[in-house]
């Protein structure tokens, strides 16, 4: 048993976040400000979008990437069944019907073949959140001809065909919650090329100074004193990125040929490793499997979550999402994050060894 267990995430918080946060006290100006902008210039200029707007989550990115898009009642919004509530909440939320598809069980991302067929002539949007730091198929997706809303809340900095995720759909959103690859605490972001999108959505995050008094609108603004954490986290993003692959590196020579399938990373696509998630090798796949399997490397220390507390098709209790299904029922997610030393990757090693076999 180790001395301390090792968390499942924990943000890396430097000196410089500490500073900048004083820094913007002492300013005076606590509310949306220069560091906001600041923050929004620099998030566009690493993803490669012409523009952004910091908001206060990803849930409201999302919800706003619709409503920028005047999606609404009657209209269709597709988004996988194996991902958090929060984009099938942004689509309750501007009254649109959410289109559940299955996904690629070895990318853990949306299925495009699935994707085609759930599209119809009311299909205004698709939702495509890029699963644990590696992007979805974005060249089949862009092919179907839809609005895709990039989701990229767990994934920044990986490569699709050479081209940013994040840089590739029509919107884009992020999100800067505590566990996040950047974190600010709380927060998000709208990121496109379409300054008129842009505009649309900075209207809906004030309630004051807009001709029209659109009823939508609400105060959606991120504060500076979370924008300077931004800029901080933003500047180490490479620093981050680049121990996250040593670690998944480390993992991946560790647990080869061993039970378990390890994240896979298809041709022409990079990975992040915003979450390293096995699939246990399981005969008889069950709801117990992967509870039973958390709470034998809690006992030895380790952290260990469901990368996705449960499935949408599991809340909607929906049929025919097989693969979402596999996955949730064999899918785990070890602890990986920049600031784990050496010592607790060893041990987190030492302890999968044994469990894999
Ligand atoms: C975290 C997350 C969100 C929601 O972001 P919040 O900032 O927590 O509201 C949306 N989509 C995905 C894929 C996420 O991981």
């Amino acid at each position: 048993m180790a001395e301390t267990a090792i968390p499942h995430s924990q943000p890396w918080i430097a000196q410089d976040e500490l500073q900048a946060v004083a820094d913007v006290l002492r300013s005076g100006r606590l509310a949306q400000g220069p560091c906001a902008d600041r923050f929004e210039r620099g998030l566009a200029a690493f993803i490669g979008r012409r523009g952004g707007v910091a908001v206060t989550s990803g849930t409201v990115a999302l919800e706003l990437a619709l409503r920028a898009l005047q999606i609404g009642p009657g209209d269709e919004v597709i988004l996988p069944s194996y991902v958090c509530a929060a984009p099938w909440l942004a689509i309750q939320h501007v009254g649109a019907q959410a289109r559940l598809v299955d996904i690629d069980p070895d990318t853990f991302n949306i299925d495009p073949q699935h994707v085609r067929k759930a599209v119809t002539g009311k299909t205004r949007a698709i939702i495509v959140p890029h699963l644990f730091g590696l992007p979805a198929d974005l060249t089949e997706l862009q092919a179907i001809g839809v609005p895709l809303i990039e989701d990229c809340a767990q994934t920044l900095g990986a490569l699709e065909r050479g081209r940013q995720a994040g840089s590739v759909g029509t919107l884009t959103v992020c999100s800067f919650y505590a566990t996040k690859l950047l974190c600010t605490g709380e927060g998000g972001m709208v990121l496109s090329d379409d300054e008129a999108l842009l505009e649309r959505v900075r209207a809906l995050r004030r309630y004051d100074e807009d001709p029209s008094l659109d009823p939508t609108a609400s105060n959606y603004k991120m504060t500076d004193l979370q924008a300077a954490i931004g800029l901080c986290q933003l500047h180490r993003l490479p620093t981050f990125l680049s121990r996250r692959r040593d670690i998944a590196a480390a993992y991946d020579r560790a647990l080869i040929g061993r039970r378990g399938v390890l994240p896979q990373v298809p041709a022409g696509r990079t990975h992040v490793y915003y979450r390293f998630v096995i699939r246990l090798a399981e005969t008889s796949p069950s709801d117990e499997v992967v509870p039973a399997f958390i709470a034998r490397l809690e006992r030895a220390g380790v952290h260990c979550r469901r990368p996705v507390f449960r499935p949408l098709h599991g809340y909607l209790k929906m049929d025919g999402y097989p693969n979402s299904e596999l996955v949730y029922q064999c899918a785990v997610s070890i602890p990986l994050y920049p600031s784990l030393t050496d010592e607790a990757v060893a041990h987190i090693l030492t302890v999968l060894r044994e469990e894999l076999g």
